[in-house]
């Protein structure tokens, strides 16, 4: 995530903050430029950008309907679009009751997940077509809630719908899924990043010439799934599963392999990128400001794996330091085995492709 900072006074301000806290001014996501903006209120409610426009017209923007009443969103919308909710909002179809006030916090932490993701894949050249963009297939989300009178709700993907159990965005209840099911990483981030992958598998390379180097490296996704699945629910992750895959899970099926295996390219990426942008050395640049995570990330002739030892690694290895330091455990708690690493080069390579495509 690049560093953003109010356009009015040039504090820093954070991606899910919706007030500067140093000038107090109104701040909202613009999409089309993927930055926060410092804006200013009219007499008849409309927005307008304060300091720095770059060139940008005034045009009156107004706040996400879920920005003002329902307080889950700050991204802004041109007044001119005739649009009530902006563009992450519109993928969201069904919320949960807010009848229960739970659900309201749960909310807001799904759409603060799903907006980073959405920048993410932007950031990436990502086109991610919504289902009014392709009635079939484009991405859409359900928040849906379960329980012994609501029934089960897997998280989980299917035909560009992503289903998420809302019980993920509560701390207790995730925390107590991760350490029953002995996974050392589990956030709600990391579920939006995961269905992605699934999301984006059927468009760059299940019809592309990227099927049979797929099939090469994480095995043949025409294993039967359910009872791949229910295979690994019944018997755990292969023993060695550590020296092939990112995590448990992926072992249960080349499906599941690749949407962790996209996830932790998506992490590495995005941290990669806060990094440069707070100008934290570590082999990537120093001038505050960073190059966007392309170049971080895939010069023309970058080695990926040369990247991933020469300049995630020490940056890994400081977020740990600092977590300990901290009285936390490791934020990053993984080893990446060179089967790994291959596959996350191959990510890479599928990414940069479609995005060139
Ligand atoms: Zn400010
Ligand atoms: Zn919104
Ligand atoms: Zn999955």
């Amino acid at each position: 995530m690049i560093t953003h900072r109010c356009t009015c006074c040039g504090s820093v301000v954070f991606f899910e903050n919706v007030r500067c806290g140093a000038c107090g001014s109104p701040l909202g996501f613009v999409p089309a430029e993927q930055r926060l903006v410092a804006f200013s209120v009219d007499a008849v409610g409309h927005w307008h950008r304060l300091g720095d426009t770059r060139g940008a017209a005034d045009t009156a923007w107004h706040p996400c309907t879920n920005y003002l009443q329902e307080a889950v969103c700050n991204w802004m919308v041109p007044v001119t679009d005739g649009e009530s909710l902006c563009e992450s909002c519109r993928y969201t179809e069904v919320i949960p009751a807010l009848a229960d006030p739970r659900n309201r916090t749960y909310w807001y932490r799904l759409e603060v997940a799903k907006r980073r993701l959405l920048v993410s894949l932007r950031s990436l050249g990502l086109s991610v077509p919504s289902r009014r963009d392709d009635p079939v297939r484009g991405l859409a989300f359900h928040f849906v809630a379960g329980g012994a009178t609501l029934g089960r709700v897997i998280t989980g993907h299917a035909s560009g719908l992503v289903t998420m159990n809302i019980s993920e965005a509560d701390d207790v209840t995730r925390e107590h899924q991760r350490t029953h099911m002995g996974e050392p990483y589990r956030t709600l981030l990391g579920h939006f990043r995961h269905e992605a992958g699934h999301f984006f598998w059927p468009r760059l390379v299940g019809p592309t010439r990227w099927l049979l180097p797929f099939r090469t490296l994480f095995g043949d996704e025409q294993l039967p799934y359910d009872d791949a699945l229910s295979a690994h629910y019944r018997r755990g992750a292969p023993p060695d599963w550590a020296q092939h895959h990112v995590s448990a899970y992926a072992s249960c099926h080349p499906w599941e392999d690749w949407a962790e295996t996209w996830a932790h390219y998506l992490h590495i990426v995005d941290a990669m990128e806060t990094a440069a942008h707070w100008g934290a050395a570590l082999g990537i640049g120093t001038d505050g400001t960073g190059p966007a995570n392309q170049t971080v990330f895939a010069e023309p002739g970058d080695d990926f794996a040369a990247i991933l030892g020469a300049r995630w690694l020490p940056l890994a290895q400081f977020v740990n330091s600092m977590n300990r330091s901290l009285g936390h455990g490791d934020s990053y708690p993984f080893v990446l085995p060179q089967p790994v690493v291959e596959k996350l080069a191959f990510v890479d390579a599928v990414i940069r492709s479609g995005v060139a495509a």
